[in-house]
């Protein structure tokens, strides 16, 4: 990319080339396993590109506000990690990927009931129970704040959402338990996975997302706002974490193809970011198996190869 308006052409010919590879993707389906998500329309899709330097740009469905779901992971992890530094993170969550299902058993019971990853919803579940504060209610006003400083706005919970997900959240609440019998859950389990049930069900569009990742490509700056809402030296723990556990049991594929760190949610969210210069969220409620979105993945990888964005190639590759 080069001057700033060959960069403006570069990312709406990027955009176009993902609206189009996005579109071209069929298949899967809405999660079903929350109602909520079950009613949602599954051709709603949105795409949007915000630079490190607060440059933005949308297609679709961008007015659209979905639930955040397991990309919250990402910024409560970044606030704990704040908290109690990466060493105490790797020592009481993990840093490594499990390489099963977002809300696998197994992958506890295989690592002596610690969850390894901060993005499979044990490992967020630990680190929910991180979050300072005396009540639920505290602890969830806390992510929430973070989440909004990360989005450059007011977000809130859907109240409908979180009834959905609440009255559904029996093996999360298995997970918390297995952590707490474990030593792994370092608040009251029944308190935490309310809160992490409730960090889940906050709405955002696609454009809130493109800000939240944007500002981890800038080091930690809202790009929009201009305020440093994470410590620098911690975002590219963060990003690590994104690359090896983002996309799931497809986060390998995505590192081989896209070359990206990204995070997905079963809400239909998908955000990847490339460090120092912009970030590309989608959004589309049908899943594949993993539990990521079939056409995001789709518009997040040809926007990214449009660009020529993969962090293992050297720019002139
Ligand atoms: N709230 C969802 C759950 O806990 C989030 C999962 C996801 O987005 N992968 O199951």
């Amino acid at each position: 990319m080069g001057s700033s308006t060959g960069m403006k052409a570069d990312i709406e010919s990027a955009l176009k080339a993902g609206m189009e590879a996005g579109r071209a993707a069929h298949g899967g389906k809405n999660a079903d396993y929350i109602p909520y998500l079950a009613s949602v329309d599954p051709e709603l899709f949105s795409l949007a590109i915000i630079t490190a330097d607060g440059q933005v740009y949308t297609e679709g469905d961008c007015d659209y506000a979905f639930a955040i779901e397991s990309i919250s992971k990402v910024f409560t992890l970044a606030m704990v990690m704040e908290h109690i530094g990466p060493d105490a993170v790797r020592d009481k969550i993990g840093d490594s990927p499990t390489g099963l299902p977002f809300n696998s058993i197994i992958a506890l019971e295989l690592n002596n009931d610690k969850p390894l990853s901060p993005l499979v919803n044990a490992g967020a579940i630990a680190t929910v129970s991180l979050v300072p504060g005396e009540s639920a209610d505290e602890c969830f006003e806390a992510i929430l704040q973070c989440q909004r400083e990360f989005a450059g706005r007011d977000l809130a919970m859907s109240a409908e959402i979180n009834a959905s997900e609440q009255s559904t959240n029996a093996h999360n609440r298995a997970i918390a338990w297995l952590l707490e019998s474990a030593g792994a859950c370092y608040s009251d389990p029944v308190r935490t996975v309310d809160v992490y049930t409730r960090q889940c069900s906050t709405l955002i569009n696609c454009k809130d997302l493109a800000t939240m990742g944007a500002t981890l490509a800038a080091g930690g700056i809202n790009p929009l706002t201009k305020r440093q809402v994470m410590d620098a030296r911690y975002v590219h723990y963060i990003l690590a974490e994104m690359m090896m556990e983002g996309l799931y049991t497809a986060s390998g594929d995505w590192a081989y193809e896209v070359g990206l760190p990204a995070k997905s949610g079963v809400g239909g969210g998908i955000l990847a970011v490339m460090p120092g210069q912009l970030a590309i969220a989608a959004f589309s409620p049908r899943l594949d198996e993993a539990g990521n979105s079939i056409r995001g993945q789709a518009a997040v990888k040809a926007a990214a190869a449009s660009l020529g964005l993969n962090l293992f190639k050297a720019p002139c590759q």
